[in-house]
């Protein structure tokens, strides 16, 4: 994967939250305050512009750009989580041109790393991290087994949908949802949702 692939990725993430922003604020309007689509849409659309802008030449100058728009263009809980997420993945993939499927694995499980160490939210809390923690454990099981880029990534982006689905029956014990308590159990969580959307992007363009 180079740099056009992983622009590709954020341009793909950034068409499917503005399409789906409607959906995430309405599941955020029903745990917390009704932002979140409007927060993920004004972040990867300046993700999208940033990277128009600079045109970095590397995987992770592509991503420590995209986290450097989230942290200071999203607002809300989820605009510096994403961003660390997002720089934390940089990190990993240095200035290598190019990067292999495994090295993608390594980014992706850095960006989890990084967004427990500032959110310190565990499986179970109804986060982002109930789809990208199995989605990481998805994508690395592929890749054990030999698994190439495009079945890892879909793995990850399937694995991210059914962590979704399951944040349904959690009560969030994390950021401004976990003050609704119990209210919150019968809905999914809208941060788990960009997250699957996110991934989902990451599959389309690398099956492509
Ligand atoms: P805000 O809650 O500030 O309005 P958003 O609505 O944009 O921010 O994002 C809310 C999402 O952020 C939640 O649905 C959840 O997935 C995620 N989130 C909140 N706190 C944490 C945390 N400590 N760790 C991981 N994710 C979190
Ligand atoms: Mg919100
Ligand atoms: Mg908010």
């Amino acid at each position: 994967m180079d740099a056009s692939m992983f622009r590709a990725w954020i341009h793909e993430a950034a068409r499917l939250v503005t399409e789906n922003a409607d959906h995430l604020t309405r599941l955020d309007s029903a745990v917390g305050d009704a932002d979140h689509g409007i927060n993920m849409r004004r972040g990867l659309q300046a993700a999208v512009a940033m990277l128009d802008e600079t045109d970095p030449s590397t995987p992770g100058a592509v991503l420590a750009t995209v986290g450097r728009a989230l942290i200071s263009k999203t607002g809300g809980a989820s605009g510096p989580l994403y961003g660390t997420g997002f720089r934390q993945a940089a990190g990993t993939l240095g200035v290598d041109p190019d990067v292999s499927a495994a090295q993608l694995g390594a980014a992706l499980a850095a960006a989890l790393t990084g967004i427990q160490r500032i959110g310190a939210a565990l499986e179970g809390d109804k986060t982002m991290i109930d789809a990208l923690s199995p989605a990481v454990t998805a994508y690395q099981a592929v890749i054990d087994t030999g698994g190439d880029l495009t079945n890892a990534t879909r793995a990850a982006s399937d694995a991210a949908v059914r962590g979704l689905k399951q944040t349904a029956r959690m009560q969030a014990r994390k950021g401004r949802a976990s003050y609704l308590g119990a209210r919150t159990i019968g809905h999914e969580d809208p941060g788990a949702a960009s997250t699957a959307l996110i991934l989902s992007a990451l599959a389309t363009v690398s099956s492509a």
